[in-house]
């Protein structure tokens, strides 16, 4: 599927090492407790001080791997900055440590900000009921509900001292380092105001999230908006993206920076476009969406964790289907939702 992306790096950096990707952008790795081992981070060079893009899980080993940079990398000047593309534990984990650490502040969009805060401020007992309401409606095998309310806390964990201030990152800010601009765009659907920062005169998008080289991103119906839309938001999201020049170079934020955005772009839309197909095909007779799970995800082995996030990523494939009038959807008599073509 990726035969035509082409990855100019065949190694990428050592944990608490840096790699030079483009003048004054460089590139390192933290270690994740997750199936993806590892997040892409980026260092940028200003004028007098360092930028940080996005920071990595709560955790004494990301901690110790800062530590082990600042004092081999940074030539004596400061970290002046902390932006983040969205708000997912990998990426703003070590937000409050760093902002804490060089006494600055964290540029990120405002729905992000307000997401992770959200997060940290969640009470347990609201986000059970809410957890049990949603997982009830799609069909979800009590036993295994029962194993995954533990995951909410795990998360929980990973976003450590989140910063309780913020300085707001928008589709039209342009930020500047080391005299060039960076633009901002802002992508919905995996998180809510998702920002990907683009240097025009370098030839180089942060991607974050939303342009990973061969995974697709978790595009997930969410608990809190049980009847949202969010794989069509991240399609047409994606359109933004067809405006950067192709031979602008992406670095993500998991697997290896790449060339070839527009087809990465073509690929992306026509992934979708087949996992909805194939749930269209399954839904003559109606299904629950554990069921349509099923049938989308029967080449993997799935553990809890997983089970949720496959669960998640097939509503949002189901409900685009829904609003696009090719599935409909209705309560069966124990109230958990149906669907069927
Ligand atoms: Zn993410």
């Amino acid at each position: 599927m990726t035969a035509n992306l082409k990855f100019p790096f065949s190694t990428a950096p050592e944990g608490g090492e840096i790699k030079q990707v483009a003048d004054g952008v460089y590139w390192l790795r933290m270690p994740l407790p997750f199936s993806l081992k590892f997040i892409n981070l980026w260092l940028l060079e200003d004028d007098d001080s360092w930028v940080i893009v996005d920071t990595g899980v709560c955790n004494d080993e990301t901690e110790m791997l800062w530590k082990q940079i600042f004092e081999k990398y940074l030539g004596g000047k400061p970290v002046s900055r902390v932006i983040a593309t969205h708000c997912h534990p990998d990426h703003i984990g070590m937000a409050g440590w760093l902002t804490e650490y060089w006494d600055i502040e964290l540029w990120i969009p405002q729905a992000e900000w307000q997401q992770a805060r959200m997060g940290v401020l969640a009470d347990p007992e609201t986000s059970a009921k809410l957890m049990s309401a949603h997982y009830d409606r799609l069909g979800i095998p009590a036993d295994a509900m029962k194993r995954m309310r533990r995951i909410g806390n795990y998360f929980k964990n990973m976003n450590g001292n989140f910063p309780i201030t913020y300085r707001r990152v928008t589709g039209d800010s342009k930020i500047k380092i080391n005299g060039r601009i960076w633009t901002v765009l802002i992508g919905h659907g995996h998180s809510p105001e998702h920002a990907s920062y683009y240097c025009k005169e370098l030839d180089v998008i942060i991607g974050g999230d939303m342009l990973l080289p061969k995974i697709t991103p978790a595009i997930s119906v969410s608990m809190e908006e049980p009847n949202g839309n969010p794989l069509q938001q991240f399609v047409d999201s994606l359109e933004q993206f067809y405006d950067v020049p192709d031979t602008v170079l992406i670095l993500p934020s998991h697997e290896m920076p790449y060339y070839n955005l527009h087809t990465r772009l073509d690929e992306l839309k026509e992934h979708h476009d087949q996992r909805c197909q194939l749930i269209v095909d399954n839904c003559e007779e109606s299904k629950s969406a554990m069921e349509i799970t099923e049938i989308m995800f029967a080449h993997r082995e799935l553990n809890d964790f997983d089970i949720l996030m496959a669960l998640g990523e097939a509503v949002a494939h189901i409900h685009m289907m829904m609003y696009q009038g090719k599935l409909k959807r209705f309560a069966n008599e124990q109230g958990s939702w149906e669907f069927i073509r």
